[in-house]
């Protein structure tokens, strides 16, 4: 069974983090070299999380209450709940489903004289240009958040020079992963110092809780070979149980409602140190094939089957989409040929507000729930891509079936996604 996605931590960066538990660390030393070592500007800053970090910066701008913040239309909740949490109000901006970029046109139809700030997700591994948006922001004297949780790919890129704040995530599942963290650029000293300020009043992460989250995510990374986690989801299924559910609710980093209380920590010493080892021996090549990886199972599948940013110009595949029609039968199909394809179960698309229903991301809305995650990483020999190419290509109707909602086009044809899926039916 190839598993939907491993976790990109290996053993010995484990059993680092498990010594490093128990040894005794200069805790203020350790967050300087790491952001020492992340930006040579003086404006990094390392937290717990990037939920936390946003947070921070959220309340450290201390905007009126009622202010708009624009949010790239798909995104985690919980940053839509934090900006709630604010007394603001998000406003969705639609996104263009070939390159997933932040719609233009949907964007300036968005701002209105409340409007503050914009976050801008960059999606799947992709990374859209910032400039355009940066434009609108300037024109409108907005502040920009980069969030490029999905988007880490070395320490090449670190976030746009004129975006307010970069924010990038060491979470669980995300590329590089330290089991937690997140690393940001804030470039107003002065709001960062703020952020500083109003950080040393939360409580410490328990170094039993790190150490416990290192047991627990090695305790995945065991199962993550695929017969294990097979026989997982067989036993749930036998049980009448959701194992997709399951696994959505183990992976995520603060579960429950409580969410404010639990991202506002400071974080362990040891998270600081793992999240240094992580960025100091980061491996290009690793994520190189990784790319390379995709870009090939991207060439293999049939045009009626798209994948959602294959027309970005900058994607490391940290997972790869595909639209379908029928995405529970896909998944079905697939997981009865070794392969665990799993649905965008985490993300969502964000709500207009009650007062302006025209500002709906129709197409965010239509893309999301048929999008499906197919496994694809490293450690994919390439027969295997071919096997499930094969399997993604036999689960469309044959002859006339042309696509999600649309008609039989080449890969070669420029006609966009984003047409294609308003169309509607055929
Ligand atoms: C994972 C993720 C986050 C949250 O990152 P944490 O560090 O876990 O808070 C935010 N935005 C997007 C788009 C993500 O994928």
């Amino acid at each position: 069974m190839w598993v939907r996605k491993r976790l990109d931590i290996r053993w010995s960066d484990l059993g680092s983090a498990l010594r490093d538990c128990l040894t005794q660390w200069n805790r203020a030393a350790l967050a300087d070299d790491l952001e020492d070592l992340w930006s040579a500007a003086c404006d990094a800053f390392a937290c717990l999380s990037v939920r936390t970090g946003f947070d921070l910066w959220l309340k450290a701008l201390a905007l009126p209450p009622g202010s708009e913040v624009l949010v790239s239309a798909i995104t985690i909740p919980d940053m839509v709940r934090i900006i709630e949490a604010h007394g603001l109000v998000p406003v969705p901006v639609d996104v263009d489903p070939d390159d997933l970029s932040v719609d233009r046109e949907s964007l300036e139809r968005a701002v209105s004289p409340r409007t503050r700030a914009i976050l801008v997700a960059h999606l799947f591994g992709t990374r859209q240009p910032l400039e355009p948006i940066l434009e609108v922001a300037r024109q409108h004297g907005l502040f920009v958040a980069e969030d490029c949780a999905q988007a880490f790919a070395g320490r090449h890129y670190t976030g746009h020079p004129q975006a307010d704040v970069t924010m990038f995530s060491f979470g669980t599942i995300k590329t590089a992963t330290a089991l937690g963290g997140a690393l940001l650029c804030v470039r107003d000293a002065e709001v960062l110092s703020r952020m500083r300020q109003l950080e040393a009043e939360y409580p410490l992460q328990l170094r039993e809780a790190f150490a416990k989250r290192v047991f627990k995510y090695g305790l995945m990374k065991l199962m993550s070979y695929g017969l294990p986690f097979a026989a997982l989801v067989w036993t749930m299924r036998l049980l009448g149980q959701d194992p997709e559910r399951f696994v959505t609710g183990l992976t995520r980093g603060f579960p429950g409602p409580e969410l404010l209380p639990l991202i506002r920590r400071q974080p362990s010493a040891p998270l600081l140190a793992l999240m240094h080892r992580r960025i100091a021996f980061f491996n290009r090549r690793t994520l190189a094939r990784r790319t390379q990886r995709g870009e090939r199972l991207l060439s293999l599948l049939p045009p009626t089957v798209p994948s959602t940013g294959s027309r970005s110009k900058e994607h490391s595949f940290w997972v790869f989409p595909v639209l379908h029609d029928e995405p529970d039968r896909l998944i079905l199909r697939l997981f009865n040929a070794g392969f665990d394809a799993s649905r965008a179960h985490s993300l969502y698309v964000v709500p207009p507000p009650a007062d302006r229903p025209e500002l709906r991301a129709t197409m965010a809305e239509a893309m999301l729930p048929l999008i499906v995650n197919l496994p694809c990483y490293g450690e994919m020999p390439d027969f295997e891509l071919r096997h499930l190419a094969d399997e993604v290509s036999a689960s469309v109707w044959p002859k006339t079936w042309p696509g999600p909602r649309v008609h039989t086009k080449s890969r070669s044809d420029v006609t966009p996604i984003g047409s294609r899926l308003q169309k509607g039916s055929p």
